[in-house]
């Protein structure tokens, strides 16, 4: 069975499970492990049967509990090589300090090697044990910069680092590239890039027992690529972000808005009903809009638009639409 089960869709947090065959993967891991786990199960998901965790890009709505996640489940995580050192980046920024600030400390990790050389592992144990309670302390501004860990030589018998230790830690790590296809267990996925300030964003479709699910979020406009691999879906999930006016109009500051209005900021109803009208070949089931703003968007504004985009395709097979939320899980979808 194919099954789509949106946990969770906005600028507060992104996470997807698509599961294939017997293959369960985790698309973004926007919320808390807490809450991703408790949204799991509301959807009748077991968070312990998942295989891995893709990510789309770096930005905090898409990875917010990824380390966590990954580590309580053990599973490797599938980033692009660029998405995956942004990702460190974020949480190793370099800390500020001055020139004594630098000697004193300079001074105190001297006085810690001569006290304890052998002992740099020890804690990772007592760290480990609930991971969730530590969760709460990665504040990325309070991370020491540290050597980012190679994904190569991670596969020792030695304890891990703590979260603390090192938050960029993850038990695997598998780089996949935009335009090349690859597969995790019973699930293909064609990743393919979207216009989007981040450092190499993609969307996906996953294919499994001939389903074809298309997966574009984050995008400021459908690129003629994106446009050619959103075709033949069963299930086409995309972002319809905000209403042009009411961003015009709304509470953010001019440099956010023009941001958001950019070639590489966020669709608009206006223009995921473009694509729907125009570039769409009408062929899914079901069609999804996602990452709806909560400041900028009301989910009627976004229906009407699309319904209207559809023109009269949408039916009880054909072009289904639905809205993803922020705040709860979207019913699963089966195939
Ligand atoms: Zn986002
Ligand atoms: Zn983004």
């Amino acid at each position: 069975m194919v099954r789509f089960a949106v946990l969770a869709s906005g600028s507060k947090g992104n996470s997807t499970v698509v599961s294939g065959g017997r293959t369960r993967i985790l698309v973004d891991a926007g919320l808390s492990c807490r809450e991703l786990f408790r949204r799991m199960k509301l959807a009748g998901e077991d968070p312990a049967t998942l295989d891995a965790i893709v990510i789309t890009h770096e930005h905090q709505d898409h990875v917010n509990g990824l380390a966590v996640t990954a580590r309580k489940l053990g599973v490797p995580v599938y980033f692009t090589q660029a998405t995956h050192r942004a990702w460190m980046r974020w949480l190793t920024p370099r800390r500020q300090m001055t020139y004594a600030q630098w000697l004193e400390r300079c001074r105190k990790q001297a006085a810690e090697r001569e006290a304890e050389p052998l002992n740099a592992a020890a804690g990772c144990d007592a760290d480990e044990t609930d991971i969730d309670e530590v969760e709460a302390e990665i504040q990325p501004q309070e991370v020491e910069a540290a050597a980012p860990a190679e994904p190569e030589s991670e596969a020792t018998s030695v304890s891990p680092p703590s979260i603390k230790e090192d938050p960029t830690w993850l038990p695997s790590i598998e780089y996949f590239q935009a335009g090349q296809s690859f597969s995790i267990g019973d699930i293909g996925i064609d990743p393919f890039t979207t216009p989007h300030d981040a450092a190499d964003p993609v969307g996906f479709v996953f294919r499994s027992e001939g389903i074809r699910l298309g997966f574009a979020t984050d995008l400021g406009y459908v690129t003629p690529n994106v446009k050619a691999q959103l075709r033949a879906l069963d299930l086409l999930l995309i972002e319809s972000n905000h209403d042009l006016e009411m961003l015009r109009d709304g509470p953010y500051p001019w440099s956010v808005k023009q941001r958001v209005l950019s070639r590489v900021g966020h669709l608009s109803n206006d223009a995921t009903a473009e694509f729907l009208s125009t570039g769409y070949d009408g062929q899914a089931a079901y069609v999804i809009l996602a990452h709806l703003s909560e400041n900028n968007n009301l989910p009627e504004l976004a229906r009407v638009a699309a319904e209207r985009a559809l023109n009269g395709r949408a039916s009880l097979l054909a072009n289904r639409l639905l809205l993803a939320e922020q705040h709860e899980p979207l019913a699963p979808i089966d195939f």
